[in-house]
């Protein structure tokens, strides 16, 4: 799968919108990401987990673990494609943590999957749980990277696509200043 054909999925799906929009941050975008809708059907959310695996097939790994919500679809198709467990994380009180009584051994070599990286903070908090726990972290993989490369997760990292999202302060908006009209995703079909 090549990066146009991701992307043509995520058009397809309405995973990925194209227009003027208001983020949830108040800001304006021409683009507008919610991964979730590209994986609503198994047989897509297969072939994702089958080309990140792909990425990694000189690597061992014995467990695959993501950040909830985001990453538990795609996570669990990866560790379909290695044959490997997978567990994740999620916060408790604000911190992310290891719970539902998951283990990792010791030195247990772990990748991280995530469905979307945009400053990688998730991907860290989940490494770092995972850690704490005494698992080695040794790689992390994203479906899309919306950081242009730019995230930093302190372990190799890979993307299937990269996406770049700008964002604009209404003020500085190029859109509303081209006298376009900025909606909500998901108010405009
Ligand atoms: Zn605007």
């Amino acid at each position: 799968m090549n990066q146009e054909q991701i992307f043509e999925h995520f058009r397809d799906t309405d995973a990925l919108l194209e227009g003027h929009f208001i983020l949830s941050s108040g800001l304006h975008s021409p683009r507008y990401l919610q991964c979730a809708l590209a994986l609503q059907y198994p047989f897509d959310a297969v072939r994702f987990g089958r080309a990140i695996a792909e990425k990694f097939q000189d690597q061992i790994f014995e467990t695959v673990a993501s950040p909830a919500i985001g990453g538990l679809v795609i996570g669990y198709a990866v560790a379909q494609a290695l044959n490997v467990r997978f567990i994740w994380t999620e916060r408790q009180d604000g911190i992310m943590t290891v719970r539902r009584g998951f283990s990792v051994k010791e030195n247990e070599r772990i990748l991280v999957v995530e469905d979307v990286i945009t400053t990688g903070g998730s991907t860290r908090e989940c490494i770092a749980a995972l850690e704490k726990s005494g698992g080695k972290v040794t790689a992390a993989a994203s479906i899309i990277d919306r950081s242009g490369g730019a995230a930093e997760v302190g372990v190799p990292r890979i993307a299937l696509a990269t996406l770049e999202v700008p964002s604009y302060k209404p003020e500085d908006c190029p859109m509303c200043q081209a006298g376009e009209i900025a909606v909500k995703p998901g108010s405009r079909k």
